[in-house]
């Protein structure tokens, strides 16, 4: 069942949304050739901690898998998501995806990003480039009456035509008093299909898309998800909420939610 959030749900989802943001912005201007991601994964959990949050992912243990370890998914070049932090440094050249979730007041925010370490070359830019416009025209499909296939079909029909390969084994979800609530929203799909799409829904909209194959495995430890063929891979994601004037992405600083309203009065009065 898909949990519709009442308007007092809502404002928490919004505050955490604004908190997890202000950890993802710190951490953007952090990342940079010789920090690594333990240190980022520092940055982070204590950054949580003195909002009054919890890191959602620490012990985080799906069925028959061993408790994450770390308040945020690193995931570097091949690794596509669920990366550990490690005390390697980052290098020049190299992309990396920050997963982090936050709960607070009983409500979870999630959002990722993924960062270019340094100078990167033009494909990994237009890789994350396009990663970054599917979950635009993803997050613009999150209205009512739409339906989860048009969210999908968004990613994919953009992604495709650069030829890159989209994650299907790991998808968005419904998100609220649980990192992962009903529905699974993948990165795939056709318009009109799946559940309908109603006022209050909360999605966490997370495409994730390959240099080259989509096919994924799963490292050792466990957790570690990387790309078959070992070519680089790119991840975007943010928390919204369908509300009946159309999406509002929850997980913004407070800064942006300014500058957002701002541009689209600006739109408004041109
Ligand atoms: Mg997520």
């Amino acid at each position: 069942m898909i949990i519709a959030k009442s308007q007092k749900d809502l404002e928490k989802m919004r505050t955490v949304g604004e908190v997890i943001a202000q950890v993802r912005e710190t951490l953007r201007a952090m990342v940079a050739p010789g920090i690594t991601t333990l240190e980022l994964n520092a940055a982070a959990e204590k950054m949580m901690r003195d909002a009054g949050a919890i890191p959602t992912f620490i012990g985080y243990k799906p069925h028959g898998m061993t408790p994450f370890p770390f308040a945020i998914c690193s995931s570097v070049n091949e690794q596509i998501v669920h990366g550990f932090s490690t005390d390697k440094p980052l290098e020049e050249g190299d992309i990396v995806s920050l997963d982090m979730a936050c709960t607070l007041d009983g409500f979870v925010g999630d959002t990722a990003m993924t960062l270019p370490v340094g100078a990167i070359s033009d494909e990994l830019k237009n890789l994350i480039r396009v990663t970054e416009e599917c979950l635009d025209l993803a997050i613009a499909q999150c209205r009512v009456n739409g339906h989860v296939g048009d969210i999908g079909w968004a990613v994919q029909s953009h992604a495709e035509k650069y030829g890159y390969g989209i994650v299907r084994d790991y998808t968005g979800h419904g998100i609220g008093r649980r990192m992962h609530e009903a529905p699974q929203i993948p990165n795939y799909g056709r318009p009109g299909t799946r559940e309908k799409i109603r006022a209050g829904y909360c999605f966490a909209i997370e495409p994730m898309l390959n240099l080259g194959t989509a096919e994924t495995k799963t490292l050792e430890d466990g957790w570690t998800v990387v790309t078959r063929d070992g070519k680089p891979s790119a991840h975007a994601e943010h928390t919204i909420a369908v509300t009946p004037d159309g999406p509002e992405i929850l997980t913004l600083t407070k800064e942006q939610k300014l500058a957002l309203k701002n541009s689209r009065a600006e739109t408004v009065a041109a």
